[in-house]
């Protein structure tokens, strides 16, 4: 089993590469921005709790989203491995992903690591905006906070990344297919 972390700010491109990677290698593309959105349309309570939080752009707490992705792991048969998608996105939460998959005799085997200016960030968000229909996305002051909240909370796991010895650094500038094989040429050294 291969376990990817996909890291890096909103708008660098996280989702739209964690898609072809998945089908190319196989894993399964969990998205906890994902999940919690599905929880929010199929109005669940736990979903009910959790708009608000995520429509001002802060982090939901790190147990909600922890308790989805033990669910995911351990449902899951017939992929090679896993590729995270905006999990984890705090310190507690990365180490509690090393020890649940340490606990399932698996680690995390690669941190990708999209970089992408502060300018094209933002371009790229109030692009998104026009499609996405997503709240967080609708209003640039809470893009403003999402990118704050990611410089603050999200950015440390780096460090994390680091000490775990598991970190590969990706220009996350130039086509999606040129971007694809950056990714590409860095999983297939840890598969
Ligand atoms: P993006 O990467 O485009 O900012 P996501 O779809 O990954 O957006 O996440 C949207 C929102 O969902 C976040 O701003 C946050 O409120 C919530 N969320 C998603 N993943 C997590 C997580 N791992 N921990 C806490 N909150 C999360």
């Amino acid at each position: 089993m291969i376990n990817v972390l996909m890291f890096g700010p909103p708008g660098s491109g996280k989702g739209t590469q964690s898609v072809t990677l998945a089908e190319k290698y196989n894993l399964l593309h969990l998205s906890t921005g994902d999940m919690l959105r599905a929880e929010i349309a199929a109005g669940t309570e736990l979903g009910q709790r959790m708009e608000a939080i995520m429509s001002s752009g802060e982090l939901v707490p790190d147990e909600v989203v922890i308790e989805m992705i033990a669910h995911r792991i351990d449902t899951t048969t017939g992929k090679a491995g896993f590729i995270f998608d905006g999990f984890p996105r705090t310190v507690a939460q990365a180490e509690e992903l090393q020890t649940m998959l340490q606990e399932r005799n698996m680690k995390i085997d690669l941190m990708l690591v999209l970089e992408v200016n502060d300018a094209e960030l933002m371009d790229r968000m109030k692009k998104r905006a026009l499609v996405s229909g997503r709240a967080d996305d609708a209003d640039e002051s809470i893009i403003n906070n999402r990118i704050a909240v990611y410089r603050s909370k999200t950015e440390p796991v780096l460090e994390f990344g680091h000490k775990a010895g598991v970190v590969s650094i990706v220009d996350g500038v130039g086509s999606i297919d040129d971007i694809f094989a950056r990714l590409c040429t860095h999983i297939e050294r840890v598969i």
